[in-house]
């Protein structure tokens, strides 16, 4: 037996499920599961079935199906439930609760009513797909789904052009083909990633610019469950001539340090590179 039972806190936990692989689940996952005293899900028939697989009963607990638009009636009475000191968990139909999946509202009306609200977390296609990418993880920008229409999208995407960081996207199989196209069009032949099936059988990543991507998707379509990550915009190429003249005036008033920190700075350069160029022109007078 993998969980155990344990007495919960009154509050609402969300739970963390599988995005394929059902042995991603967690062990604290489980535990909360067998020791809620009230169950909600997303897809109730998917969560019984998780449970089944990974043996905890139900002991007499009923499935409540809940997402942000199932209307006041269900959130109420799932808030009801912790007010009279219940532990109520709650499981999306795979992986993280609210990312791209229901249970903000029910998060924030809980918060707001002062109740307990915890998390069992864990996995999470954008994260599991930024991991495997190749593409810079030190900042990123999660968009979701885009829009299904190409004018909508590309509006879309115009205004995530300038994020200084990872782009993620969720994708259906019909449609990624000319997201990538419009990708390609709107923000330039950048480096990408397809990720599809992650944790699962046929799990696949293509790393390769928008624009060969879109073409070798023409060549070899794909199923299954999709996320793109696109890399953030280039720093524009700066002459050697500006940078010089740049690194020029800044050397009146700073050391060569300081000089060198601010020209990276305002051209998005590392500072090693734009130190050396400081250093031979403060030497050459
Ligand atoms: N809550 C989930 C999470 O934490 O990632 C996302 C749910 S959202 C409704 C479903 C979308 O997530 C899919 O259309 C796909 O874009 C992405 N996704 C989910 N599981 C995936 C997987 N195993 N491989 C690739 N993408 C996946």
């Amino acid at each position: 037996m993998n969980h155990l039972n344990v007495k919960l806190a009154p509050g609402l936990y969300f739970v963390a499920t599988p995005i394929g692989t059902a042995r991603d689940i967690t062990l604290r996952a489980l535990d909360v599961l067998a020791s809620a005293d009230v169950l909600a899900a997303e897809d109730t028939r998917s969560l019984r079935k998780l449970m089944e697989i990974h043996g905890v009963p139900l002991t007499g607990r009923r499935i409540i199906a809940y997402h942000d638009h199932s209307g006041g009636g269900a959130q109420a009475k799932l808030l009801e439930e912790v007010a009279a000191g219940k532990s109520v968990a709650y499981a999306s139909e795979a992986g993280m609760p609210l990312i791209a999946d229901p249970g903000f509202e029910l998060s924030r009306a809980a918060a707001e009513a002062g109740h307990m609200v915890t998390c069992a977390p864990g996995p999470v296609a954008a994260a599991t797909a930024l991991t495997l990418a190749g593409l810079p993880t030190d900042a990123f920008f999660f968009a979701g789904f885009l829009p299904n229409a190409s004018a909508a999208r590309k509006r879309r995407l115009e205004e995530l052009r300038e994020i200084p960081g990872t782009l993620i996207f969720y994708e259906s199989p019909k449609r990624v083909a000319a997201s990538l196209a419009d990708m390609a069009a709107v923000l330039g032949n950048r480096p990408a990633a397809l990720c599809r099936e992650l944790t699962k059988k046929f799990e696949e990543i293509r790393r390769a610019p928008l624009a060969d991507l879109a073409a070798n998707l023409a060549e070899q379509p794909v199923k299954g469950e999709i996320v793109l990550l696109v890399d953030r915009a280039q720093a524009a190429e700066v002459s050697e001539r500006d940078l010089q003249s740049d690194l020029q005036a800044a050397l009146q008033d700073n050391s060569v340090k300081d000089a060198a920190a601010i020209v990276a700075e305002l051209h998005g350069l590392p500072r090693r590179k734009v130190y050396q160029l400081a250093l031979q022109q403060a030497k050459e007078g």
